[in-house]
């Protein structure tokens, strides 16, 4: 006898983005959404696409970082001067950056409604038909990048 399957499968539904503004995206694969406090209280979220109060399923995706990006790393070396004094004199390295996980994303398995959180600019997105081709998810030319618009109220 084989269990009924109550969950619908995000696998039904196309592959997640394999690149996200041009950088190569790795994600792991769906599991089950973690359970919140808010499943014990009955008042979990209900799917946006198809209303269903099933949780969505979830997987976390890595950014592999572009050609010759490196991370900026800064340690303290003590320096003890010839008058006697200890100072902490900063060392400033550079290593090639390595993927790190950047993305969570949830899917309905019901009607494949899709969200993605980028935690590097920390927004959620939905994915649509524009997301899922061979060059991936692009930032709409209408929605800035938080940094950028940080950056231009600073000049
Ligand atoms: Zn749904």
């Amino acid at each position: 006898m084989t269990q009924l399957h109550l969950l619908g499968s995000p696998s039904s539904f196309p592959p997640l983005p394999t690149r996200w503004d041009g950088d190569v995206v790795s994600w792991d694969n769906w599991q089950e959404h973690i359970r919140t406090s808010a499943d014990f209280h009955g008042d979990q979220p209900t799917c946006e696409g198809c209303g269903t109060d099933q949780r969505p399923h979830w997987a976390t995706g890595s950014r592999h970082p572009s050609q010759g990006e490196v991370i900026e790393t800064t340690t303290r070396h003590p320096y003890k001067a010839p008058w006697g004094t200890t100072y902490q004199t900063p060392h400033t390295r550079y290593t090639p950056a390595t993927a790190t996980i950047q993305f969570h994303a949830t899917r309905c398995g019901w009607c494949g409604h899709t969200e993605v959180f980028d935690n590097d600019s920390q927004e959620l997105w939905t994915l649509d038909d524009t997301d899922y081709n061979t060059t991936g998810s692009q930032r709409p030319t209408t929605t800035k990048h938080p940094a950028a618009l940080a950056a231009e109220e600073d000049t």
